[in-house]
């Protein structure tokens, strides 16, 4: 019944069919869950002789005539309204089925959009309902919602309201119900079949928001199921070298930093520790704001790897911030006896050759390289873990490469990128999650300004004293040169402009992009070691860098960068103990996008801003669910049901707990639910 082609609906023709196709919709399980995406409050009722043409209006008038008109092609009836205020016409085309219930005499109350025929107004095919009799209904708030659907030019949402309301009543006998009664109850959901109903006709505004929680619910726990079955199968299909980390291991390890861990860090390490133990390959996503020291919870499980005579990777995006990290762990290791290597692209080919030997020889415990690595043909003796830095710009499929040499290492994957607990539990539902959400102590977040760039003049005037007083500063511009089609300040103009007005007497570097490795390279270490005081670049400084002294950024056009890149770049100043200060210049014009950059003024949390970019920007920007060949959500708000989120993930955790497969009886209902909106994405999957 419900996959029957909408054709089947009385009312629809292959012109009405081809309309709702384009909608989505094919089949009568499509139609029913084609949802309103909003509920129009009916107006009070208009007096007829005050109807206004062009304008939607309700009225409430008894038949005086009824005609019928048309030829055989295009059959309509013609009703004569009157309220005793004036009369209207109310037209139907195609009348079918109503033509017969309709007489005159009887009460209606009309709503649409008026137009104008014989100089009277009129009503064409408009939504409308019989009061006689029951003129207190006018009063409830029931007899004002009209669901507003998608719709087409075509096929306007009172057609397709008709075209649901025909097949409603057929159709909800047949929904499956795939909660049982306890466990609906447990959790306050209404049945299936009623929640579909009450979306399209609500009684009350209650009405939406109940039908909407158990709608969001299904379709996110069967999303959760997916994703964690997905995972079970994973874990089933591969095994890893459980790497145990004692007391006495961890005490050596921590001996290496010279600080002690935060209790955020500690968490995280723990988290890892224990998964590191298992022969299941660990996965996990450490997340945590720029500068929360990331690296070295990383740098410890890769050194559990070591101590258990295994190897471990780390993968940066670029090759200075590998050379940062090489440069770092070198400092942490000096004197131990942890054989490291660096592994970049500028390497001539005779040495990578014999680091490749060595590596495949176990001669060397720990690699430190770029995304190249996982281009190389690189065979490692015993691969135990691999940790990704800034995991974003990394694909998926170089993902699976490092990952299928030898044997399945542990995966960690690291990234400052803020990704809001919403998306980490979809996109990455099959992924586990470590937060640091703490900085280590002594670091004090920026203080961020917003100032429109025309009249900038007395910041410049300021930053120029704080560079001559030693600190060091970040421009930073979206572009790296002019361009006709962008009238915007760009990187090498204004490097030059800078350095001879703002900056005249100070040294002034540039940094973009397109610079050759070691260009970058000798600037970056030029400006970290003070011979560079004001860096001009583009945000190819986003990601990693680590220049303590460098405590001023001004970010020129604001506007045109997103809220989370806005705050990891500003998570490069600040670093080291002197407080740091980050402007955002933004144009006058571009009123709506300052009012944005006052978000990363008043607060420095980075989920928040995340969430505020997730709202601006949607989910498909940041990691969002098409991006991992996920369906569309079409009832569920990421955001506005993160509760219904949460509590769908933990009930897919509790039921595949004891249904590993979801293949018990008492599942079926279930399963085949979930399937029908997943099968493709399990589809390589032994759960079909
Ligand atoms: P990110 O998370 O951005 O990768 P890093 O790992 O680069 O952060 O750490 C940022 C800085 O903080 C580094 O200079 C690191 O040495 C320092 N750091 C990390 N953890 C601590 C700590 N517990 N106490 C003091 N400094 C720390
Ligand atoms: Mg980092």
């Amino acid at each position: 019944m419900l996959e029957r082609p909408v054709q089947f609906v009385r009312g629809v023709g292959p012109r009405r069919a081809e309309g709702l196709a384009a909608l989505g919709v094919h089949t009568v399980a499509d139609l029913i869950t084609h949802f309103p995406f909003r509920y129009e409050h009916q107006a009070q009722a208009c007096a007829i002789d005050a109807l206004r043409i062009d304008e939607s209006a309700t009225v409430l008038g008894r038949i005086r005539s009824l005609r019928r008109r048309g030829g055989f092609s295009r059959p309509s009836l013609l009703a004569v309204l009157e309220d005793g205020t004036g009369t209207c016409y109310v037209r139907w085309f195609h009348p079918g089925r109503f033509a017969d219930r309709l007489a005159v005499g009887m009460e209606l109350r009309v709503h649409g959009r008026v137009g104008e025929f014989n100089g009277l107004a009129v009503f064409t095919n408009p939504q409308f309902d019989r009061i006689d009799g029951a003129p207190a209904a006018l009063d409830t708030e029931a007899a004002r919602l009209i669901p507003v659907y998608p719709a087409t030019a075509g096929l306007p949402s009172a057609a397709i309201a008709r075209v649901i309301g025909q097949a409603l009543p057929d159709a909800l006998p047949h929904i499956p119900e795939p909660l049982s009664d306890a466990f609906r109850r447990e959790r306050s959901l209404p049945l299936r079949r009623s929640a579909v109903q009450r979306m399209h006709e609500p009684t009350c505004e209650r009405d939406i928001e109940v039908a909407h929680r158990r709608l969001a619910y299904d379709e996110l726990l069967f999303m959760q199921l997916a994703l964690q079955l997905r995972r079970l199968a994973h874990r089933r299909a591969e095994t890893a070298v459980p790497l145990t980390c004692t007391p006495k291991i961890d005490r050596h390890i921590r001996a290496r930093f010279p600080f002690t861990l935060t209790a955020a860090q500690d968490r995280a390490v723990a988290e890892i520790t224990a998964d590191l133990a298992r022969r299941t390959p660990m996965n996990r996503l450490l997340q945590g704001d720029v500068g929360c020291g990331k690296t070295v919870v990383a740098l410890h499980a890769l050194l559990v790897a070591v101590a258990a005579r295994q190897q471990g990777v780390i993968m940066a995006p670029t090759e200075i911030l590998a050379e940062q990290h090489f440069r770092r762990i070198e400092q942490y290791l000096s004197g131990s006896r942890v054989r490291t290597a660096l592994l970049v692209g500028g390497m001539k080919a005779s040495a990578r050759a014999a680091l490749h030997r060595a590596i495949t020889a176990g001669e060397v415990d720990l690699v430190v390289g770029t995304h190249a690595l996982l281009e190389e043909d690189v065979t490692f003796r015993a691969l135990g873990v691999v940790v990704v830095d800034e995991q974003h710009k990394f694909g998926v499929r170089q993902r699976a490469t490092i990952r299928s040499k030898s044997q399945t290492p542990h995966y960690l994957v690291m990234t400052a990128t803020p990704i809001p607990r919403t998306l980490s539990m979809t996109a990455f539902g099959d992924l586990d999650v470590s937060v640091i959400d703490a900085l280590p102590p002594g670091r004090r977040p920026a203080t961020t300004i917003a100032h429109a760039a025309a009249d900038a003049d007395a910041i410049w005037r300021d930053l120029r004293r704080r560079v001559q007083a030693g600190e060091q500063a970040y421009i930073v511009y979206p572009l790296i040169d002019e361009s006709d089609a962008l009238p915007l300040r760009a990187a090498r103009a204004e490097a030059e402009r800078l350095g001879k007005t703002v900056f005249a007497g100070l040294s002034v570097g540039l940094l973009h992009g397109r610079m050759k490795s070691d260009e970058k390279d000798e600037i970056m270490t030029r400006f970290a070691a003070g011979h560079i005081a004001v860096l001009v670049a583009t945000t190819v400084i986003e990601v990693g860098i680590d220049v303590p002294n460098a405590t001023i950024m001004v970010i020129e056009h604001a506007e045109r960068l997103g809220l989370s890149q806005l705050h990891q770049l500003r998570g490069r100043v600040g670093r080291g103990t002197r407080a740091g200060l980050c402007v955002l210049l933004h144009e006058d014009k571009s009123r709506t996008a300052a009012a944005r950059l006052d978000i990363i003024c008043e607060t420095t949390d980075g989920f928040r801003i995340a969430e505020e970019d997730l709202k601006i920007r949607g989910p498909g920007e940041l990691l969002g669910t098409k991006q991992h060949g996920l369906p569309e959500l079409k009832v569920a708000d990421l955001i506005r049901d993160y509760d219904v989120l949460v509590m769908a993930r933990r009930d897919a955790q509790q039921i595949l707990g004891d249904d590993p497969t979801l293949s018990h009886e008492r599942h079926e209902a279930l399963r085949s639910a979930m399937l029908s909106y997943y099968a493709d994405v399990l589809g390589f999957l032994d759960v079909g």
